[in-house]
């Protein structure tokens, strides 16, 4: 199969989608194309000459008769589900705006809750760490927001889910068009805390625009530079219509993260910002999203 077989057009309908990832070895053929885009390898010797197990779908080496099965190694293997029910899995999961709960994937798969929980979670861990290399540079705004432990009435103390603070960050155009998102937890909102942030997610010499809050001073110690906004109807913010622009963009992804996630477990949360950080990385092409799930 050639490489890049895979061509997804912006805004795939369910139906185009069926047509092209319906079936047991179309996703079968797609997986292979990713892993062995210029033709099978054989993992133990490198060979390249093969058949096929028909019985067990796997690749046989001619040479060192290693058998290799063309899922083993990828989030595909964790689990008993047919790939075609992964496909729509990551359909789901990609094309929703807002996000699909674990109950309403498993409905539409026609798997446990419990399974399509598990497989939400692989998918997740794929979106985290695609994203987690890559840094912001230039202009990034930045904000503090709390996420969860905001339950009244539920049990309190020890066991309780406390705030889980994390910092979000949106690089944009030197015009103050959004262009990447970065969504991290941190352990506060301390000045160490944002120095150790820009470390790991801003390159050296980025301009950071905050509210002015203290602790963001801390980017200055990872070679970043710190301009508190100009917030209010003053003549510099005139000037700046696009901070008015990003500081809007930045509150409804806030928004829009709180409401969805009201009480998500602390410990989940990196997955869950990570999901909401990828999609809106992608935005304009949320087909092609899809697609990057199992090409890596
Ligand atoms: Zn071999």
């Amino acid at each position: 199969m050639a490489r890049n077989a895979v061509q997804f057009q912006k805004g795939l309908s369910e139906a185009e989608f069926t047509r092209l990832y319906g079936t047991e070895p179309q996703c079968r053929a797609i997986v292979i194309a990713a892993r062995w885009p210029d033709g099978f390898i054989c993992p133990a010797c490198g060979g390249r000459a093969h058949s096929l197990v028909k019985s067990r779908d796997l690749f046989q080496c001619t040479a060192c008769r290693r058998q290799t099965s063309p899922i083993a190694g990828t989030i595909f293997a964790s689990t008993k589900l047919p790939l075609r029910t992964w496909f729509r899995a990551m359909y789901h999961m990609t094309q929703s705006k807002q996000g699909i709960s674990s109950i309403e994937l498993g409905r539409r798969l026609g798997v446990t809750q419990t399974t399509a929980w598990k497989v939400k979670h692989k998918l997740k861990q794929v979106m985290m760490e695609r994203d987690a290399g890559k840094r912001l540079t230039g202009r990034v705004e930045i904000d503090d927001v709390y996420l969860g432990g905001e339950r009244r009435g539920g049990k309190r103390g020890r066991g309780a889910p406390g705030k889980t603070p994390f910092v979000a960050a949106v690089e944009t155009t030197p015009a103050g068009q959004p262009v990447r998102l970065k969504l991290s937890r941190v352990e506060g909102f301390s000045i160490k805390a944002l120095s150790s942030f820009a470390r790991r997610c801003l390159g050296p010499g980025s301009t950071v625009v905050s509210d002015g809050l203290q602790c963001f001073t801390g980017v200055t110690e990872a070679g970043c530079t710190h301009q508190p906004m100009v917030t209010g109807g003053g003549a510099a913010a005139a000037r700046k219509p696009a901070f008015k622009w990003v500081n809007t963009a930045l509150g409804n992804i806030k928004a829009a993260i709180v409401g969805t996630y009201r009480s998500v477990n602390s410990k989940h949360v990196p997955r869950y910002l990570a999901e909401f950080q990828y999609r809106f990385n992608r935005r304009y092409d949320l087909a092609r999203a899809t697609n990057s799930c199992f090409t890596g």
